[in-house]
């Protein structure tokens, strides 16, 4: 009988009335809980701090969710100071007992499974069901991790006779996780639990729009029994704390999640030997994309659209996964644009506390600008298909899409990262193909097919990292597909994977003579 390899946390069945319920009353007691203020935990202690940030619902931007507390570079200094001096213990501490952290955390985190739902409806704007699948994740993560450090613990045994030879692991120190706000609970959390798990003092510092979401990371990590200073949250500005931190002599190792900009900066910053280093730094990174999904003329167009339109435009387009090109094959191509504008007609547009909205708001003033931006350039390059309208009352943009875009346009080949999808034609396979990989990212890609010669060339030539036939592109599963990308996309392996660990580790060998 078929076993899965790891079992993965279930979602909540919100069919079930119970369950809803407990996740409309949560959304009520969170409510109940906004304009609180949320501090650094620097060697233990919820510091006080100068300065303080709003973060506000992007849904409505007058609700303050609540205020931070921005670390300073002294605070900073004063973490790694605390990360310096508990890190030969936390090397030292057996992996069973550091596993046995992440394996508790996995349990808080599944208690206050609708809490932390309800915190990221206020905080991020996510539909409350693609919270949940959030939460299964961060949990995932947890348990994955630990029992994958519990493996790579055992080392290698290369033993000849009269001579040991041993293969082992240690962790590198000091490591430093940047964590973006489109997954503000289960990026952070499967960054952070990698880290400490290998035996690393870990640094979080969140996106600042979703520093709240990190302070319950924290509060949890904490509950959990991580000891002090081996895990220390510095909410904080990047521009000034971030970088200071990113350029720090004794940081060892940085995990990114977000931006190309930042990601490029990083690991140029990262590869400078400052005074006083005495190691290179190791950088992963995971920088975005802009995938696409290929239809040809065998394709099932009711999974297709179906697909296209969860991938396009699930939590507001605003995944690093998110579909933002579908190539379509001439023969269906009016049908399938015909069908697709009609689902995208269909969709819930609003508030994302409400359980039937599909598409919440963007992160921000900012992002929000910059995406109306890009519709105008649309507008200008290629044919609007359809522009929903969208509510007035926060950092709202309608998904839009475009038909008949050129391959290289702007909105073809720029992430955009909002609610914003370009059809291209393609006359025929190849050249859909060679469309999908002409931009400079290569993170996810889709192909809706029943033609196994075009499955067999997609698995060839397709260059994504996670590659998706016959179904959507975003929602990857921890342990059941290792997620991330390669070209600009980003360095490192796979966030889930069974490589993912090594990364935080430097291999030694310990030969005997016996
Ligand atoms: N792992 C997520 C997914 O598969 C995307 C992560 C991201 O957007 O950074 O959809």
């Amino acid at each position: 009988t078929w076993k899965p390899v790891f079992p993965n946390a279930a979602d909540s069945d919100y069919a079930d009335a119970i369950i809803r319920d407990r996740a409309l009353a949560a959304l009520g007691n969170v409510r109940s809980q906004l304009g609180k203020t949320y501090l650094p935990l620097i060697n233990g202690k919820w510091e006080n701090t100068e300065n303080f940030v709003d973060s506000v619902n992007p849904a409505q931007p007058t609700e303050i969710v609540g205020k931070i507390g921005l670390a300073n570079i002294e605070q900073a200094e004063k973490a790694i100071a605390a990360a310096k001096a508990t890190f030969p213990s936390w090397k030292k501490t057996p992996v069973s007992r550091r596993a046995a952290v992440l394996r508790k955390a996995a349990e808080l985190l599944e208690q206050r499974r609708h809490e932390l739902c309800a915190w990221m409806v206020f905080e991020v704007g996510k539909a409350l069901s693609q919270c949940d699948a959030e939460v299964s994740e961060a949990i995932d993560f947890c348990l994955f991790y630990a029992a994958e450090m519990e493996r790579l613990d055992q080392g290698y045994i290369y033993d000849t006779a009269g001579e040991s030879d041993r293969y082992s692991y240690q962790p590198r120190g000091i490591s430093l996780v940047i964590s973006p706000w489109n997954f503000p609970l289960a990026i952070p959390v499967g960054m952070t639990v990698a880290s400490l798990v290998t035996g690393n003092c870990t640094l979080l510092k969140p996106a600042e729009t979703s520093a709240i979401i990190g302070a319950k990371i924290a509060q949890i990590l904490v509950e959990a029994g991580v000891p002090d200073g081996v895990f220390q949250f510095i909410p904080s500005k990047g521009s000034t704390v971030g970088a200071h931190l990113v350029k720090h002599p004794d940081v060892q190792m940085i995990t990114f999640t977000g931006s190309q900009e930042v990601g490029c900066w990083i690991y140029a910053e990262a590869a400078i030997l400052r005074p006083g280093q005495k190691h290179l730094k190791r950088v992963v990174a995971e920088m975005g994309g802009k995938n696409a999904i290929i239809v040809d003329e065998s394709a099932d167009l009711d999974q297709a659209v179906g697909g296209v339109v969860y991938s396009a435009f699930g939590y507001t387009g605003q995944k690093c996964s998110a579909c933002s090109r579908v190539v379509v094959l001439e023969p269906v191509y009016d049908v399938f644009v015909s069908r697709l504008v009609e689902a995208v007609r269909s969709l819930n547009v609003g508030d994302p506390a409400d359980p039937s909205t599909f598409v919440g708001p963007v992160i921000d003033h900012n992002a929000q600008t910059k995406i109306k931006e890009y519709i105008e350039m649309g507008k200008q390059e290629a044919e609007m298909a359809i522009a929903l309208d969208a509510p007035s009352t926060g950092y709202f943009v309608g998904p839009t899409v475009f038909v008949n875009v050129s391959p290289t346009a702007k909105i073809a080949q720029e992430e955009i990262f909002g609610p914003v999808l370009a059809v291209i034609k393609a006359s025929n396979f190849d050249e859909a193909i060679d469309i999908a990989n002409g931009t400079n990212y290569a993170l996810t890609g889709g192909l809706y097919s029943r033609t196994p010669s075009h499955i067999q060339k997609a698995k060839a030539d397709f260059e994504v990292g996670n590659l998706y036939i016959n179904r959507g592109i975003t929602g990857a599963i921890v342990s059941r597909q290792p997620f991330g990308g390669f070209k600009l996309s980003g360095v490192g392996s796979k966030a889930g994977g069974p490589d993912y660990l090594l990364q935080f580790l430097e291999p030694r060998t310990i030969t005997e003579n016996i």
